[in-house]
C-alpha cells in the first residue's frame, strides 16, 4: 500500500502537538493497582456535582432524544439574569474552549493576523491559533509570575486581532484588579480585542475587585470568558459562556454550531445558577483550604505562589518530577508543569479537607526522605 499523501492534511496539522491533559483516575488505579486515587490535577470542584443539579440531570434524562433549542435561549437568559446584564451580550458554548476556538476563527485571518498572550499561558489559546494557521505571539510573564504589561503590549501590532489574558492566571494563581486590566485595554489599538478568561474568578477574594465584568459592559473591545467547569462543578458536561460586545455576540450566534451545548448541559447550567448554597459551600471551602494548604506547603519548605484560584503553584524543596511520581504511586494525582515550560514547579488543585491533609502528609514523607 502506498503511504497517504501529506497533502491530504494541512501542514500545520501534520506537526500538531495535542493538548496534554491531567492524568485520569482509572489510568492510575490500573497502573499502580490502587483502590483509591485522589485527583488534584485539573482544578475540578472538590465537592463534585451539586445534589440539586444531579436531580435535574436525572429528571431530564428522558429528554435526551430531543435536540436542544438552537442557540440555547433559555440558558442564555438565565446567565444574563445571574449577571444582571442584557442577554444580547451573552453567548454560551461547549466549554469556554469552544468559545476560544470560535473567537479565533471569527476574527483572525490565517497567514496575516496574529494573536498575543503571556508565556506561560493556558495552552488552548495557542493550540487553536495553530490549528487555524494564525501566528501566536507570547511575552514572558515577570519572574514572579506577575503581568508584564509592557512586554505584552510590545507583541501587539496592526495585525493583532486578539490578546488573551487569564485572570486569575493559570497555572500561577496570580490575579490583578479589573481596573488594572481596563487600563491595559485602553492601550490596545481599536482593531484588537482583549479576551479576559475568568475561569477562576469565582475563587478570587473579593470577586468584584478582580473581575472585569463592569468595565467590559462599557467597552467595545473586551470579551469576558467564564465556565461552568470549576465552581459550578460541571467540567464533564462542557459548558462555558462569554460576555462580549453586542455586534460580536450577534456574529457568534450566527457561526456557532446550533446544538453544541447539549440539552442536559443546558438544564444543569440553569439549575446550577440557582443553587447558591452549593456555590457558597464551594467558595468557602476553597478560600479556607487555600490558606491552610499554602501554610502547610510553606512549612514543608516549598516556595508557594500566592493564589486567587482553586489551585496552588509551588516549588518543592526536592525534585518536582520525583515529588509528582511518588505522589502518583501513592494514589494522589497533581499537575507537573513541564508542559507549561516550568519543570521545577507543581500545581495542586484544592481538594476536600481530607484530600488536602492526605496530600500534605504524603508530601511531608517525600520531602523528609529527600
Ligand atoms: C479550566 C479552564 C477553562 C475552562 O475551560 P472549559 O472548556 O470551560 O472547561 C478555561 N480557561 C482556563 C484558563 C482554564 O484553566
Amino acid at each position: 500500500m502506498n503511504k497517504p499523501s501529506p497533502r491530504l492534511v494541512q501542514p500545520q496539522i501534520l506537526e500538531f502537538k495535542p493538548y496534554s491533559p491531567g492524568l485520569g483516575i482509572d489510568e492510575i488505579k490500573e497502573k499502580f493497582e490502587l483502590d483509591n486515587v485522589v485527583k488534584m490535577a485539573s482544578n475540578e470542584n472538590p465537592l463534585g456535582v451539586s445534589p440539586i443539579v444531579q436531580d435535574v440531570i436525572t429528571a431530564n434524562a428522558a429528554l435526551a432524544f430531543r435536540y436542544p433549542a438552537a442557540g440555547n435561549p433559555a440558558l442564555t437568559r438565565a446567565i444574563s439574569s445571574y449577571l444582571g446584564i442584557d442577554p444580547e451580550l451573552v453567548v454560551c458554548g461547549n466549554g469556554s474552549d469552544e468559545i476560544i476556538d470560535l473567537l479565533i476563527r471569527m476574527t483572525a485571518v490565517p497567514g496575516r493576523d496574529n494573536i498575543a498572550a503571556f508565556r506561560p499561558c493556558f495552552s488552548i489559546y495557542e493550540l487553536q491559533s495553530r490549528l487555524c494557521n494564525v501566528e501566536f505571539r507570547q511575552a514572558d510573564l515577570n519572574p514572579d509570575f506577575s503581568f508584564n504589561w509592557e512586554g505584552l503590549l510590545s507583541m501587539v501590532d496592526s495585525n493583532t486581532r486578539l490578546v488573551f489574558l487569564t485572570n486569575p492566571d493559570n497555572p500561577s494563581g496570580f490575579a490583578v484588579s479589573g481596573s488594572e486590566i481596563q487600563a491595559f485595554a485602553r492601550c490596545l489599538p481599536d482593531d484588537a480585542l482583549l479576551v479576559v478568561d475568568e475561569a477562576y474568578i469565582d475563587f478570587a477574594d473579593p470577586v468584584e475587585k478582580f473581575s472585569i465584568l463592569r468595565q467590559a459592559l462599557g467597552s467595545h473591545r473586551i470579551v469576558l470568558l467564564r465556565t461552568f467547569s470549576k465552581m459550578f462543578g460541571l467540567a464533564g458536561l462542557r459548558l462555558g459562556y462569554a460576555v462580549m460586545p453586542a455586534f460580536l455576540a450577534d456574529y457568534y450566534r450566527r457561526v456557532r454550531l446550533p446544538f453544541s451545548v447539549n440539552i442536559l448541559a443546558e438544564k444543569a447550567g440553569q439549575a446550577a445558577l440557582e443553587d447558591t448554597h452549593f456555590r457558597d459551600a464551594t467558595r468557602d471551602l476553597v478560600i479556607k483550604a487555600r490558606q491552610s494548604l499554602s501554610e502547610g506547603l510553606s512549612s514543608l519548605g516549598c516556595q508557594v505562589y500566592p493564589s486567587q484560584a482553586n489551585f496552588i503553584m509551588f516549588k518543592p524543596p526536592v525534585s518536582a518530577t520525583e515529588v509528582f511520581e511518588k505522589l502518583l504511586q501513592k494514589g494522589v494525582i497533581i499537575r507537573p508543569l513541564k508542559s507549561y515550560g516550568l519543570p521545577d514547579l507543581l500545581r495542586v488543585s484544592i481538594g476536600t479537607e481530607k484530600e488536602n491533609a492526605l496530600f500534605l502528609e504524603l508530601l511531608k514523607a517525600i520531602v523528609n526522605e529527600g
